[in-house]
């Protein structure tokens, strides 16, 4: 959905996290995992062959919403969502308390929080969620993607047949306090054990939050047929080609408007415009009406009027019966149209042609229309086009495969030869203008760049709005670009961006030509299904038939009239892409990263006489990130003293001796002391060896 979100991320390398050389990585009492983590069924963890990779997959930044190309003018691209705002499970984890927390605090088997969570599954888990048995009853189920902007995931099912439309996934930020984390999924636990009924993977386009999901997830859900139009095909298949072992995928290319037939249900397409060209919505029949989801959406229009062209497929649209609306929430929250791309075009267009220096354009690889216009006016002006950042090289060339793009020859030069052309004639497209580490833009700030020094004749448009998590790393951005003395322009100060989702009016234009008896916002924070709703009840639609939903929500609508929310939920914990690892029982592994991050580690080794019950000698310590270790030996000694008191006394007239009971004992002691001692409350890992 928003391509905010997708380009930050996708065009960011991640920093890699350098693996800690010790053992047990899950945390100081792997006990404490294993008890907890059984109470739901684990899912097996899938291993994902390159899940680096992705992270630097080549559609890398997300793609972003640009729409049809050429074709229609159109209005601003990303929005502002919010990025990931991953947080969600691992907001949930409880701040440390402030104060001090004695011995509780250790890494106990019983986290309160951990506890509490695994109680929340297990009711889940047992709460039945019955099978559809009649014909009259459509279910829709908004997987995730409501509660957050990211990972959109959509169920409608039948008796027969589920259709499932998107699979995105949604990057994890800073903010969102998941250490390690590379992607969140949607949920998938529902449809993997309704398998046998999935028909078909409808997907909207080919934004990451809305074909993301597909490596991971594919396969737990029995591989159902994918049906999109060329462009988002093309881009999943090369997503795809980073995970060569899989199941290829069973790829149906469609074109807008056409219909089509899975299982006993009947799909129309239709053409939207957003921020990325092949972007659709899809009507799914069902007996008393249609299930119309618009995907990503934005009109075109001047003023207000929207395009005639476009008028008309709606006007088709809302010539069918349609039961249901799920519509795009991103800018719900906005009023009045958003402003159209064209402008941005034109501004772009007068930027290029009276550059007197380079031209560094930082922009979202994904916005498809925006590129095409800017090595359009090059091409006009006679400028050379420089593309830097993989995501942008990978997107241009599925552009040119797909036919969307056609590009002179001589166009396009190599970032070697920027040195044999004047600098007025050198126009350079980079990835990064969220501040991403590692992108063109950034290294180009810091003069890392292999080819690119800035100067000060050089002009830097940062094109994109930023994202919420993001504005620090701009921040950093502008600072070093302003540092290397060039000239920035940002949307601030000039038309260069325009959002892929449309404003409140946009979707009451939306809503009352398609008019559906019931509408369910989607995609967005609670705030903007909420804005949706808000807006859609002043201009008349009756409340009562409006669905807000949450992650997992299930609603049901029988007879085409009655329309229930169910008591309970789909399985909704977050799944979550760990390394090689996907599964949705990461709490336990997040807890002990954060815990590691804030307080540090504290690992004891002592040498225990079994017979005896005496310490051999006295006991090592290791820590990391606690303090620093030089400068406190008379913490450690006191440490020492105490651990060696704690376990003789522990196993003190003990027949054999039990070394569990004192681990727990040293534990709890000497986690108490710490914290009295230092105020901080390191994971303390005791390790007792019997001799
Ligand atoms: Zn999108």
């Amino acid at each position: 959905m928003n391509e905010t979100n997708n380009n930050q991320s996708s065009n960011t390398v991640q920093p890699k996290r350098t693996r800690r050389p010790f053992g047990n990585k899950d945390g100081a009492n792997p006990r404490a995992a294993e008890r907890n983590a059984p109470t739901a069924p684990v899912r097996a963890p899938r291993t994902n062959p390159n899940p680096r990779g992705s992270s630097q997959r080549p559609g890398g930044g997300r793609p972003q919403r640009s729409s049809s190309p050429r074709t229609r003018p159109q209005g601003r691209g990303p929005q502002a969502g919010s990025p990931r705002n991953a947080s969600a499970a691992a907001g949930s984890r409880p701040k440390r308390a402030a104060g001090r927390r004695p011995q509780q605090r250790r890494r106990p088997d019983k986290a309160p929080a951990l506890t509490h969570r695994l109680g929340i599954n297990e009711a889940q888990q047992h709460t039945k969620i019955p099978e559809i048995t009649d014909e009259d009853t459509v279910r829709i189920i908004t997987v995730s993607g409501v509660e957050e902007i990211g990972r959109n995931m959509n169920i409608i099912e039948t008796k027969d047949d589920i259709i499932v439309v998107d699979a995105g996934f949604q990057f994890v930020s800073e903010a969102a306090n998941a250490p390690g984390i590379n992607y969140i999924l949607p949920n998938t636990q529902y449809l993997e054990e309704r398998k046998d009924k999935i028909r078909a993977m409808l997907i909207t386009h080919g934004h990451l939050d809305h074909i993301g999901g597909l490596p991971f997830i594919m396969e737990r859900i029995g591989n159902p047929p994918i049906y999109t139009q060329n462009l988002s095909s093309l881009m999943i298949l090369k997503r795809q080609e980073e995970f060569p072992q899989m199941e290829p995928f069973k790829m149906n290319v469609i074109k807008e408007g056409e219909h089509f037939t899975v299982g006993k249900t009947k799909i129309k397409t239709f053409a939207v415009t957003h921020s990325i060209p092949d972007a659709m919505g899809v009507s799914i029949e069902t007996k008393h009406g249609d299930v119309t989801i618009t995907g990503d959406v934005k009109l075109t229009h001047i003023d207000g009027e929207v395009d005639k062209l476009e008028a008309q497929d709606w006007i088709n649209v809302g010539k069918n019966n349609n039961l249901a609306l799920l519509c795009d929430s991103t800018n719900a929250w906005q009023s009045g149209f958003s402003s159209p791309e064209s402008i941005v075009l034109d501004t772009f267009d007068e930027l290029v042609k009276n550059a007197t220096g380079r031209l560094i354009i930082g922009t979202f690889a994904s916005n498809f229309e925006r590129l095409f216009a800017l090595i359009e006016s090059c091409e006009k002006y006679g400028k050379k086009v420089v593309l830097e950042g993989r995501s942008m090289k990978t997107n241009v060339e599925i552009a040119i495969h797909a036919k969307l793009l056609e590009v002179q020859p001589g166009t396009f030069i190599q970032g070697h030869d920027i040195k044999d052309y004047p600098a007025d004639k050198i126009v350079i497209l980079s990835t990064g203008a969220q501040g991403e580490e590692f992108a063109a833009l950034m290294r180009m700030s810091t003069n890392k760049h292999k080819f690119i020094t800035l100067n000060e004749r050089d002009t830097i448009l940062l094109s994109s709005s930023v994202i919420p998590g993001n504005e620090i790393s701009v921040q950093i951005l502008k600072d070093n670009l302003y540092r290397q003395n060039v000239k920035v322009v940002t949307v601030q100060s000039a038309a260069i961006h325009s959002t892929g989702h449309g404003y409140a009016g946009e979707l009451t234009w939306i809503r009352q030509t398609v008019n559906p008896k019931f509408l369910i916002p989607v995609h967005g924070h609670h705030f903007m299904l909420k804005s949706h709703l808000f807006s859609a009840v002043e201009n008349g639609f009756p409340k009562e038939n409006i669905v807000v939903p949450d992650t997992g929500t299930i609603i049901e609508i029988t007879n085409g009239e009655d329309l229930k929310v169910l008591p309970m939920k789909i399985p909704n914990e977050q799944l979550m892409v760990d390394g090689f690892t996907v599964g949705t029982r990461q709490e336990v592994v997040l807890r002990d990263r954060k815990s590691l991050s804030e307080d540090g580690m504290f690992v004891v080794i002592a040498t225990v006489n079994s017979k005896t019950g005496k310490l051999r000698k006295s006991p090592d310590i290791i820590s990391r990130g606690f303090v620093y270790l030089r400068e406190n030996q008379q913490l450690l000694s006191e440490a020492r003293v105490l651990v060696k008191r704690t376990i003789e006394q522990s196993v003190d007239g003990q027949h054999p001796i039990d070394l569990e009971i004192a681990k727990e004992e040293v534990m709890n002691k000497l986690s108490g002391f710490l914290m009295q001692k230092t105020s901080k409350n390191p994971m303390v890992i005791p390790v007792l060896i019997g001799i």
